[in-house]
């Protein structure tokens, strides 16, 4: 069915007319007071009790609540917080530069552009995961030991989230250093941010429990985001200039929601409603749900699949995916294999 920008329209009218377009500032003020209360109550609690077994089990709600942080300065790179820039980019910066330790800058500009070619092979960076291949076309360039790794991508790439938080910081370094003007607060944040959550949490609990801690704790902020954000796009229709499509049915078709209700809400801060997300991204997290009825009804409407799947079969289904792309790179027998890596 051929779509027009009309379509877009007529559907942002019918949210519109709902009130689903107004911010809420008081959902994310409540928001942003709880995980502040539960983030400084778990460093109050190892101020106190700084046994090991303890400083382990912190690492928990702290990764937790590091990963709902991190779905706030999401929300707020995309103006969803308040209608105010300036509201929005404290709280970003609040959010990731200091909480996550990853620049807020350095976030925005990355999203932006997926955001703008969801699961476009060449324009989409979220699809630039080397060693992984998200999309058939990318196993066929790879060489050497990128093309062992994709064969087994599939059980490699939930062992790989673990680093996601390492990744960011590097390439968040790189950006701000690249962009210094436009990163003197990431700077100046992330500073901060190194030297109360390793330096100070030391000051109170030793030098290599507070290491340990911060090295435990990027680890499970990366397995909690990598689980939390594949799903929105991994194994969805991927695009390329060749196809001729338009801004409603390439946010639709790359996005998949996952179903589950207020506990997946809080699991996945909202971005299980991808599809309502990408169409609108500056819609409150508060709203998605409501939008959810009135897009679902839209896209039957208009004939084109709506994705919504619970978080076990969208993983069940990544993984079926990952292993048929990686699938390609098997062709080659493992002497090939072994040969493009000495070159
Ligand atoms: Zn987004």
């Amino acid at each position: 069915m051929d779509l027009t920008n009309s379509d877009y329209a007529k559907l942002k009218k019918e949210i519109e007319s709902e009130g689903l377009l107004n911010h809420t500032p008081l959902y994310y003020s409540i928001m942003v007071l709880v995980d502040l209360v539960v983030l400084i109550s778990s460093f109050v609690v190892l101020i106190f009790l700084h046994e090991w077994y303890i400083v382990m089990l912190m690492a928990l709600p702290i990764s937790f609540i590091c990963v709902q942080f991190g779905y706030l300065g999401h929300d707020a790179g995309h103006w969803a917080i308040s209608r105010k820039k300036a509201v929005n980019n404290a709280i970003g910066y609040f959010c990731h530069s200091f909480i996550l330790g990853g620049s807020f800058n350095y976030w925005k500009h990355k999203h932006n552009e997926h955001h703008a070619n969801p699961n476009h092979e060449e324009l989409d960076p979220d699809l630039r995961q080397d060693p992984f291949s998200f999309y058939e076309k990318k196993t066929g360039q790879k060489k050497g030991m990128g093309r062992l790794l994709t064969r087994y991508q599939s059980f490699l790439l939930p062992l790989a989230f673990f680093m996601i938080s390492f990744l960011i910081r590097k390439d968040s370094l790189l950006y701000a250093w690249k962009h210094k003007k436009e990163c003197v607060v990431d700077f100046l944040l992330m500073i901060t941010h190194f030297f109360l959550f390793i330096g100070l949490t030391a000051y109170f609990i030793g030098i290599v429990k507070a290491f340990v801690l911060y090295i435990i704790t990027c680890m499970l902020i990366g397995f909690y985001l990598g689980i939390a954000f594949t799903p929105n796009h991994v194994g969805m229709k991927t695009f390329t200039d060749a196809d001729s499509t338009n801004y409603l049915t390439q946010q639709v078709l790359s996005s998949r929601n996952v179903k589950g209700g207020r506990f997946i809400t809080i699991l996945l801060g909202g971005l299980n409603y991808q599809i309502e997300h990408h169409l609108f991204p500056h819609v409150s997290r508060k709203n998605l749900p409501g939008m959810k009825k009135i897009v679902k009804e839209f896209c039957g409407k208009i004939d084109i699949s709506y994705r919504d799947d619970t978080l076990s079969k969208a993983w069940k289904d990544i993984f079926i995916y990952l292993n048929e792309v990686g699938k390609h790179a098997r062709r080659f027998p493992l002497l090939k294999v072994a040969s493009n890596m000495v070159q």
